[in-house]
């Protein structure tokens, strides 16, 4: 099972879809998407509680 993260959902104006293979990779992946894409250089505990709380299993 993969774990998914719908930019969107995390809370920006963003059509990028993160697939990984585990809960640590997801959260890697989206933290180097948010700081190319949106500029985001610090990861904060809140960004990544949140991240967790919209990844989903497909
Ligand atoms: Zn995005």
């Amino acid at each position: 099972m993969e774990k998914v993260i719908h930019c969107r959902d995390v809370g920006f104006d963003c059509n990028g879809v993160i697939k990984a293979k585990n809960e640590k990779e997801a959260l890697t992946l989206a933290a180097e998407h948010a700081r190319k894409v949106h500029g985001v250089t610090e990861i904060t505990p809140e960004i990544v509680d949140k991240i967790k709380a919209v990844m989903k299993e497909e």
